[in-house]
């Protein structure tokens, strides 16, 4: 008998043409996932098996619940196809698991074996009656023991986790994260990964006015993504000068207005030297002044680029929920000031005019100190430095 991980690819397989494409991005992810693990992955069309040794077993099956791709996740025994080894096998494992009744399940896609599945699940639970106080429930039953006769094999096992679910990561290409501090960008970042669009994440820093400690909590927010996806670099753009600019240039009610216009430049030009298709943030609409409907249209103006605003029909605390979930709020929530927050004017416009916008970047030249944003932008790759955690 041998232990092992069964993995079901679940959404995956109904879409045919890309099949493939699929299940090897998502075997790749699997190996970054699991590439301080000793384990051997082998798949087929439909299934994906990964052996370990029992004591690293579960600590593998946790690293896959954060794979997006997987949709079931089970410990599974596997035994040659021999009906007593099936029997014997199937009371083993039934006989670790806590409930009263059960169901046999069997699927036989190894039609070289003789008896049909139903007069199967009759025989394996025929055997599990007369050895066990257990009894049979077909509509609702404590215990499911699946029996999947395949050809390499027989693999049994009973109730199976649920996986994340969701794309592999990296199938739809690439999109660039406009991730701050808070809580709302970290959670865009998830729901787009999700859907197995690779991130890259840009930081917009204002130093001195903002802190290295603000820094390190978004090096972190960046580290806690990272799980679900493996390889995400964080760029930090050094804002200040031009933030400085129009401060001093534009009327203060437009100012949030106008920073936002800069940064939607910055990340758009930016995204296109990274290949990245799209640009990802975590505006919500109606939640500030700069994320009304009049204020997203004026500010989306300047690029052309899709932006994807994965909460943007979110409440607040549903956005929180998931933030829990994943692991990003804790986090989140840490005290330090971001950017936008430094140089908030008392009456942001909520209906901007974008004739007025227009107007008052004529005042001054913010090509240059654009340009200067993108040529200094840091490039972090190694999320996890130990310096990092210090501030934190
Ligand atoms: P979050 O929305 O992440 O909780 P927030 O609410 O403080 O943070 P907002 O002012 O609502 O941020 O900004 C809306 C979105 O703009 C953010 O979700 C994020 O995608 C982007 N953004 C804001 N500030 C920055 C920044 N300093 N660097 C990068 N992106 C930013
Ligand atoms: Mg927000």
């Amino acid at each position: 008998m041998e232990k092992m991980i069964l993995i079901k690819y679940g959404e995956l397989t109904t879409k045919k043409a890309n099949r493939n494409f699929f299940i090897k991005t998502l075997t790749t992810n699997i190996q970054n996932v699991l590439k301080n693990y000793d384990v051997k992955i082998k798949k087929d069309r439909v299934r994906m098996f990964i052996e370990a040794n029992d004591d690293i077993l579960l600590e593998v099956e946790n690293k896959l619940k954060k794979v997006f791709g997987l949709h079931g996740i089970t410990i599974c025994y596997k035994v040659n196809t021999n009906i007593e080894e099936i029997k014997n096998l199937s009371l083993d494992i039934i006989n670790k698991e806590a409930g009263k009744t059960f169901k046999v399940i069997t699927k036989r896609a190894d039609k070289n074996f003789s008896i049909p599945s139903m007069e199967f699940n009759n025989v394996i639970g025929g055997h599990i009656l007369k050895n066990t106080n257990l009894k049979v429930d077909v509509h609702n039953p404590d215990i499911n023991l699946y029996i999947e006769i395949r050809d390499n094999g027989t693999y049994i096992y009973t109730n199976e986790i649920r996986g994340i679910g969701g794309y592999p990561v990296g199938i739809q290409g690439k999109g660039m994260l406009m991730l701050s501090g808070g809580i709302d960008s970290p959670v865009a970042g998830y729901l787009a990964l999700k859907r197995g669009v690779m991130i890259e994440g840009l930081y917009f820093e204002s130093p001195p006015h903002t802190s290295l400690e603000a820094k390190n909590k978004v090096i972190k927010l960046a580290n806690i993504l990272d799980e679900y996806a493996g390889g995400i670099k964080l760029h930090v753009v050094p804002f200040n000068k031009l933030q400085e600019e129009i401060f001093k240039k534009v009327p203060h009610d437009y100012m949030i207005t106008i920073m936002r216009r800069m940064m939607y430049r910055i990340a758009e030009r930016y995204a296109k030297k990274r290949n990245c298709k799209i640009l990802i943030n975590g505006e919500s609409i109606g939640q500030v002044a700069s994320q009304t409907l009049s204020s997203m249209s004026v500010i989306n103006n300047v690029v052309n680029m899709p932006v994807i605003r994965p909460v943007a029909c979110l409440d607040k605390l549903e956005i929180i929920d998931i933030a829990e979930k994943i692991g990003t709020y804790e986090t989140s929530i840490l005290p330090f000031e971001d950017c936008c927050t430094v140089f908030v004017p008392k009456h942001p416009v909520i209906n901007p005019d974008l004739n007025k916008c227009i107007e008052y970047e004529s005042n001054f030249d913010f090509e240059p100190l654009i340009k200067e944003c993108i040529d200094n932008i840091e490039v972090i790759t190694n999320l996890k430095q130990d310096d990092y955690e210090e501030y934190l």
